[in-house]
């Protein structure tokens, strides 16, 4: 995958938290797995993942406003034949339509917010399947190109949300890993999708070597995502992908972060712990173990010894 940055990125290109995401190193691994959640075997149609029997996934394209080298999808990012044509949507569409068992539709890719056109074609042809209960859309945009969401194709894929909110749950999932990526333009960027589109937003964040491991950064991140509105939802355990197993943290003390956490942040601002395992589990959250608190032991001693918690 080649280096892609955009003007945004380069202005605050300084912050190691933006420069690690971005910037090749020289001391890239080799190791890894090329396709670690074994996505290929399981795309039915071009362009369309079934994997867990309830939902699926649609890459819309292989296209990003930039590319993080961490990326799953590093074999495919920058690739133009994952754009997906007219037959090939409709291929999509037909083969939700068949499975009525999928209820849940995520739009990810690369990004569906750098090609808006399509993706509210798609958007509406999937809101007229009864079957389909949930929509979601992942997106980094907001974060790599803020100003993107001053154009008018953005304020109309907006509005197209906006329209499928009132009768379906609809999620924004937010890709977002360090604290300086929420500049003020980004805070913006994402206020605007909430005030104007009335989807759910959410956080998604991987734990990256070099990056974020580390409590004051995501104590951070994680307040300042609650505070713009936005759920923290999950944080992974970065897969394991080709190339990039530098970033792979020490699975002990990513749990050691989570229980410091877990004592300062209150309950909405604090992501569960998964790993996205390859087989048919999908995300499974890690089993933090006993949590150590000040809270007043005699008081609260029943309760803790019914929790786990001493
Ligand atoms: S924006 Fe998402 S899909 Fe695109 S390169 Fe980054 S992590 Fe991968």
């Amino acid at each position: 995958m080649r280096e892609k940055l955009t003007p945004h990125l380069r202005g605050i290109i300084n912050s190691p938290g933006i420069s690690k995401q971005y910037v090749k190193d020289p001391n890239d691994s080799i190791g890894g797995y090329n396709d670690p959640l074994m996505e290929d075997s399981h795309e039915v149609v071009k362009g369309l993942i079934h994997k867990y029997k309830n939902r699926a996934l649609i890459k819309v394209s292989y296209q990003c406003a930039a590319h993080c080298r961490f990326c799953t999808r590093i074999r495919q990012i920058g690739d133009p034949s994952g754009n997906l044509a007219d037959d090939e949507i409709k291929n999509i569409i037909s083969y939700l339509k068949r499975h009525s068992e999928i209820e849940d539709v995520i739009l990810s890719g690369g990004d569906p917010f750098l090609t808006p056109n399509i993706t509210g074609e798609m958007l509406s042809k999937l809101s007229e399947i009864e079957s389909i209960k949930v929509l979601r859309i992942g997106t980094r945009l907001p974060l790599q190109s803020p100003k993107s969401f001053k154009s008018l194709a953005i304020d109309n894929l907006l509005n197209k949300i906006k329209e499928i909110s009132s009768v379906k749950p609809f999620y924004v999932l937010i890709h977002v890993n360090h604290p300086d990526e929420l500049t003020n333009e980004s805070i913006a960027a994402i206020k605007k999708i909430k005030q104007k589109s009335s989807a759910t937003l959410l956080s998604q964040t991987v734990f990256l070597n070099g990056v974020n491991i580390d409590f004051n950064t995501l104590n951070s991140l994680f307040k300042t995502l609650y505070f713009a509105g936005v759920t923290p939802y999950y944080i992974y355990h970065c897969d394991s992908v080709k190339g990039i197993e530098q970033y792979v943290g020490d699975i002990e003390l990513e749990k050691e972060i989570m229980r410091k956490l877990r004592d300062t942040l209150s309950g909405i601002a604090y992501p569960t712990y998964i790993a996205d395992l390859e087989n048919e589990y999908g995300k499974y959250p890690f089993d933090l173990g006993i949590i150590k608190t000040t809270h007043n032991k005699a008081h609260k001693s029943k309760l803790h010894t019914e929790i786990n918690i001493t």
